[in-house]
């Protein structure tokens, strides 16, 4: 962020909470007695996984995966890297991958893959946002929080530059008028 752009809400703690409660009751419905695993992408998950799993009373396992698709930019490379590794083993298990956003596509379609390979009992996914308008690769998404429009977001686990993830709220960088 520099002096000319500015920080402006598109969801607040109040929506982003009351999606949170709608997902975990559809998650709920599914994956009771699954004991699932919930697989959080590293980084940005992390707000809305652990806001997740304490609206799940049932029993469940978390890991995460570490992803890179975007460098020090806003922009996409369209290349994903392993940043840190599962340490669950996935085969035979219920997998529901949790996701902050799911833009390009390329992330997501990346970890299905890789996921897929090591022979789960079932994969779904969940993402808190959904950015369509810029969608490079086709993703199923099972469960969805909002649906949000071609904006860069932060806050609520999502980051400029590793900025802004502590930000109760989802906002958008915009130029100053
Ligand atoms: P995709 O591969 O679908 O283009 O992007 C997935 C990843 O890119 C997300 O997990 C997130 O880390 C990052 N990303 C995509 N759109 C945004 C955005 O609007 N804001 C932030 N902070 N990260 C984004």
């Amino acid at each position: 962020m520099n002096s000319r752009t500015e920080l402006r809400v598109l969801l607040d703690r109040k929506e982003i909470e009351t999606a949170v409660r709608r997902l975990a009751s559809e998650i709920s419905q599914d994956y009771r007695n699954k004991n699932p695993l919930l697989l959080g992408i590293l980084r940005g998950s992390f707000v809305f996984l652990a806001d997740l799993i304490r609206h799940l009373d049932f029993p469940l396992e978390i890991d995460f995966i570490g992803l890179s698709s975007y460098g020090s930019s806003t922009q996409t490379s369209g290349k994903i890297k392993v940043m840190k590794k599962l340490e669950t083993p996935v085969r035979d298990r219920h997998v529901l991958v949790v996701e902050d956003i799911v833009d390009t596509g390329l992330t997501t379609a990346f970890l299905l893959a890789y996921l897929h390979r090591r022979k789960p009992a079932s994969m779904k996914l969940c993402a808190l946002t959904n950015k369509p308008s810029r969608r490079k690769v086709p993703v199923d998404i099972d469960y969805i929080g909002f649906t949000v429009p071609n904006k860069f977001l932060v806050g609520y686990g999502l980051d400029a530059n590793q900025k802004f993830r502590n930000l109760p709220d989802i906002c958008y960088l915009e130029d100053k008028a």
